[in-house]
């Protein structure tokens, strides 16, 4: 049994923005928190060392979710280093590298932006809950739990980054797919749906969002904080939700409400 160890966390993209709050989030309470990028390796360092310096333990590992030999050399890194994982937090996106409208978006970009966004996720989600399956079987842990960082774009129109909104809009189903076929194991699998939050990947676009939440876009008229989504994952994480499964949490200052 190793079941009093420190449990151990993958945060997909947990060098920047959302995934970086959520890494430190779970690195302040005690997890062991494994920081996967892709490109930037100053900045998984700049997010280990943050990390470290509150007192956390972790590891960066370079990965491309897109890639298969990545995913797996991903996870096995993590069970070489900590021999368990216990969490899975799917974040790791981005957008399309040119926003075009639907008339113009091109087969590479569609390609692209799906083999990160959701592939991705989805077969590295695969190879973590076999693992996860094989200890929970062993007894050596307990309620392991997948949480896919999703978007209001899972079911918001923008035209112009069209392969992204399909890209989320799957991942929804891709929740309720493996919460269904994993809640005999034990493991929860839950969603996220961040609204407009300030990262590099809206920093582009900050005049536009500036002026919608001025208009009254959200009845929480501010921009969302990568640390409001780490907080709904934490609360995951850290069992709050036992008797959910396939749950959608909205972080996103209730703009998912219809208003009149
Ligand atoms: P971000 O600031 O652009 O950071 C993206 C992170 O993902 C970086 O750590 C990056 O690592 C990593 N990454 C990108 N492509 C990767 C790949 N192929 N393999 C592994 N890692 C990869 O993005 P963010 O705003 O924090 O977004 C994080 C997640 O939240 C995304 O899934 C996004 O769709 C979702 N989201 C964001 C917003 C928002 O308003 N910001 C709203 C809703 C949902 P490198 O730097 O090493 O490439």
């Amino acid at each position: 049994m190793i079941e009093n160890e420190k449990k151990v966390a993958i945060v997909t993209g947990g060098s920047r923005g959302i995934g970086k709050a959520i890494a430190l989030a779970l690195g302040e309470r005690g997890w062991r928190v494994i920081v996967n990028y892709n490109r930037n390796r100053d900045a998984a360092e700049e997010t280990l060392n943050t990390l470290q310096e509150a007192g956390g333990v972790g590891a960066i590992v370079q990965a491309d979710v897109a890639n298969e030999d990545d995913r797996m050399c991903l996870v096995e890194s993590t069970l070489e280093a900590y021999g368990r994982i216990d969490l899975l937090v799917n974040n790791a996106g981005m957008a399309p590298r040119q926003r075009r409208d639907l008339l113009e978006m091109t087969a590479e970009s569609y390609d692209e932006v799906m083999a990160v966004n959701l592939k991705g996720p989805f077969f590295l989600t695969q190879l973590v809950v076999r693992k996860m399956i094989a200890l929970v079987q062993a007894g050596k842990i307990s309620a392991p739990k997948i949480v896919n960082v999703n978007s209001i774009s899972a079911y918001t129109s923008s035209t112009a980054r069209g392969e992204y909104c399909i890209s989320k809009a799957g991942m929804g189903m891709m929740t309720a797919l493996y919460a269904d076929r994993l809640a005999e194991y034990g493991i929860g699998v839950y969603e996220v749906r961040p609204g407009i939050i300030a990262t590099d990947m809206t920093s582009a676009v900050k005049g536009k969002y500036d002026l919608l939440f001025a208009q009254g876009l959200t009845p929480i008229a501010r921009w969302g904080v990568p640390e409001d989504v780490a907080k709904a994952v934490l609360a995951i994480a850290e069992d709050y939700l036992p008797y959910s499964t396939g749950e959608i949490i909205n972080v996103d200052g209730g703009f998912h409400l219809r208003r009149l």
